[in-house]
């Protein structure tokens, strides 16, 4: 490449709102005119959107994926004694909603070629847990990197234990799974529209799914400080939980092109596994799986020289995540599933994501994949 190749962005966010510009203008502008800047009619319609678009029974809007997560915890009442199986090689928010809530993390591993939770893991999970002497709740898949969990297989050990699942989708929102999309695979599933996520608000925002109406309604109670008929009455301990109606407004302009950038990720995925496969770990999607890309990450034994390299080439890149959770400060004391994760560690030392977007062109994009086997070969 030349020194005058303009830079490349990890997201570009600017190519969306160019797109949709006019269509966001006027929703904005109707917020401004009616003045319901909490809960507003925006709020409720994308609830509605978001329900039908995924299948869902049930959606509620929140203030972020990470109150999205804490929220069916709260309401399902999960707290000290018990204990909650979640990934280690994840976003640090899947198991700090675990510790807010009162109840105590249990790691169990991933699979190293699809990133998602081992579901062999579940059972040693489960006797980590009672061996620490801890009452087994709930398992919280998560659909790293844009694909769901293998919940088929997670169900079945999650039903005969007696544990709730509930689906950390914030990299997921639009993939699918035998047909059905993310939403509908467990008992309640939490997504992100932080505004880097597939479908993103310019903001945080989140919101749960489910087909299950009476969770609902105490999740939508906590989401208001546990309010009963009013906000004034407190029937239960709540949070300040709700989104923004300007970001709903946000999010029902971009929910009508999602369908067409999700095309457009696989597209680029496809390029790059492609241009890419042979000579490096490209990231597999399951037989029945769709996923939404939200990051495309390889895997190299030369991690860093090739992160380094790239760098040098123009070429931004990231790496989710460099340190498991059972291994950062605030969690290591917390129980592992059969006491070692070792494909956690083994990835959090070769992962890296390479940029990845809707908007992200042919000519770019072979610009990077010439730069990552340049760097591959150094
Ligand atoms: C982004 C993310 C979250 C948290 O979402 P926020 O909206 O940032 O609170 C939770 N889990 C995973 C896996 C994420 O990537």
């Amino acid at each position: 490449m030349t020194a005058e190749a303009p830079p490349i962005p990890f997201i570009d966010l600017k190519a969306q709102q160019a797109r949709i510009a006019d269509g966001l203008r006027r929703r904005i502008d109707r917020v401004l005119g009616h003045g319901a800047y909490i809960l507003g009619p925006e709020v409720a319609e994308l609830e509605a959107a978001l329900a039908g678009f995924t299948g869902a029974g049930f959606c509620l809007t929140c203030s972020s994926g990470t109150d999205a997560l804490l929220l069916p915890l709260m309401a399902w009442g999960v707290g000290p004694g018990d204990a909650v199986l979640v990934p280690s090689f994840t976003f640090v928010a899947t198991a700090e909603v675990v510790v807010l809530a009162g109840a105590t993390p249990v790691f169990v591993d991933v699979l190293e070629h699809d990133f998602t939770i081992d579901p062999a893991g579940l059972e040693p999970g489960i006797a980590a847990a009672e061996a620490a002497g801890l009452r087994p709740r709930v398992v919280v898949p998560v659909d790293l990197f844009g694909q769901p969990a293998d919940y088929p297989a997670i169900r079945p050990i999650a039903e005969a234990h007696g544990l709730k699942v509930l689906g950390d989708a914030a990299q997921s929102f639009g993939a699918t799974l035998d047909g059905g999309r993310v939403g509908t695979f467990a008992d309640a599933t939490a997504t992100s529209f932080f505004p880097a996520k597939p479908l993103g608000c310019y903001g945080d925002g989140g919101a749960v799914f489910s087909n299950d109406s009476a969770l609902i309604d105490v999740m939508r109670s906590i989401r208001v400080h546990g309010q009963g008929a009013d906000k004034y009455d407190n029937v239960r301990i709540g949070i300040n939980g709700r989104l923004d109606t300007l970001q709903a407004a946000v999010l029902l302009e971009k929910l009508a092109i999602f369908p067409d950038e999700i095309a457009a990720r696989q597209r680029i995925a496809d390029r790059y596994a492609a241009g890419l496969g042979d000579a490096m770990g490209v990231p597999s999607v399951r037989f029945g799986a769709t996923s939404v890309w939200a990051q495309f990450t390889i895997t190299t034994d030369r991690r860093d020289r090739v992160a380094a390299s790239l760098q040098a080439a123009g070429v931004p890149t990231a790496i989710y995540y460099a340190k498991p959770l059972h291994r950062q400060d605030a969690y290591r004391h917390y129980p592992c599933a059969a006491g070692a994760l070792p494909v956690s560690d083994h990835l959090s030392a070769r992962v890296l994501s390479l940029p990845m977007h809707p908007y992200l062109d042919t000519v770019v994009q072979d610009r990077i994949i010439a730069a990552v086997h340049a760097a591959h070969q150094k």
